[in-house]
């Protein structure tokens, strides 16, 4: 791996960071504040909240075994996905390697930001080879992200296959576990302290059942979030946030549970899709979606709108023609939406 310091833009690595009152004022208690030109009434929402969400971090720590100091919160993991390109990515210049198809975000704060993204088109069974994606590397190439379980097609990638990308480049490594808690495979959050080019993102979205909070996960080595806690908005995840967060991790068993329906679900959902007449093939899912060919995508999800009913179309997509995009919702919901294909006539 190249320095962080070789990786990060210099403007970013000289940065002096904006200096919030609730960043100067640490460590004592304290029961007057009078620093911040917050309003005296209107408790609790008249005070600004931790810069650093020490609580959140704190009880993360905990269920993810790693250090608060491995942990970034954001806006969702899309502020963790923007920010890796403004630190690290100087605009006409660096450029970024992804995987094809896989989540649009990552070419659109490509985009935003000025940086060449280059993709690296998946094999029919929507695997990759480290060697191709490597290959399409330069020595300007600042990250590569990957997605496991991938989205749109639902399968985890290969351990193997991940691991040597990771081993091999000498550049930063962007690995979205967005929908991991619905996959067999480990989580590489495991081995986040022998790679110090690993980034892992995760998210309250999926598994948590909080996407309305925006709020998700970067796990790096503590240079790397230290960084992205420099560059963010002093104040980037609000009080109810970091609250309705922490109540969440309160309800682990609750979701633990959810989770173990949704996988049950999914396995029968799709079982039974696949003998619809309309359905052309089922492609694996470690995911809470799947996704699958049928004979005609752009006429199904038209007639299933007109139903009321909405699915992804995914037809325009790399590898994805003729393929919808499915959620696993509850068995009614899933129900629903089986009885309406059942009735659908080519
Ligand atoms: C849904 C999803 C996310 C979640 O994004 P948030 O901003 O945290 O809601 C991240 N990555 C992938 C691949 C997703 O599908």
């Amino acid at each position: 791996m190249k320095t962080l310091q070789e990786l990060t833009r210099p403007n970013i690595w000289n940065l002096k960071p904006y200096s919030s009152a609730r960043d100067e004022y640490k460590g004592f208690t304290a029961s007057v504040f009078l620093d911040a030109n917050e309003n005296p009434y209107n408790s609790p929402n008249n005070r600004y909240p931790d810069p650093l969400q020490h609580d959140l971090k704190s009880e993360l720590s905990r269920i993810k075994k790693v250090l608060p100091e491995q942990i970034f919160l954001g806006n969702g993991s899309d502020e963790a996905i923007d920010l890796v390109f403004r630190a690290f990515c100087e605009p006409a210049q660096d450029n970024v390697v992804a995987i094809d198809p896989t989540y649009g975000m990552y070419k659109v704060c490509a985009d935003v930001n000025n940086v060449e993204y280059r993709k690296v088109l998946l094999d029919g069974s929507f695997q990759f080879s480290a060697d191709k994606l490597l290959a399409a590397t330069d020595e300007h190439t600042k990250l590569i992200f990957l997605c496991s379980p991938n989205n749109p097609t639902g399968n985890e990638l290969l351990r193997s296959e991940v691991e040597k990308v990771i081993n091999e480049f000498d550049g930063l490594v962007v690995l979205d576990e967005a929908y991991s808690d619905f996959s067999g495979a480990p989580s590489m959050l495991l081995q986040l302290s022998e790679y110090p080019n690993l980034i892992v993102l995760q998210t309250f979205s999926k598994a948590w059942g909080s996407a309305a909070i925006r709020l998700g996960m970067a796990f790096a080595s503590p240079e790397i979030i230290g960084l992205l806690n420099k560059i963010k908005y002093p104040y980037n995840v609000n009080l109810l946030t970091q609250k309705e967060g922490l109540n969440t991790l309160h309800k682990y068993y609750e979701i633990e549970r959810w989770v173990k329906m949704l996988i049950e679900e999914r396995e029968s959902f799709m079982k039974d899709f696949a003998k619809l007449s309309c359905v052309e093939q089922v492609f694996p899912s470690d995911a809470n979606f799947f996704l699958a060919r049928v004979t005609d995508a752009v006429k199904i999800y038209n007639y299933l709108v007109s139903l009321g009913i909405i699915v992804r179309n995914r037809h325009s997509v790399a590898l994805c023609g003729n393929c919808l995009r499915i959620t696993v919702g509850t068995r009614v919901e899933n129900n629903q939406l089986m009885e309406a294909l059942k009735e659908y006539e080519d």
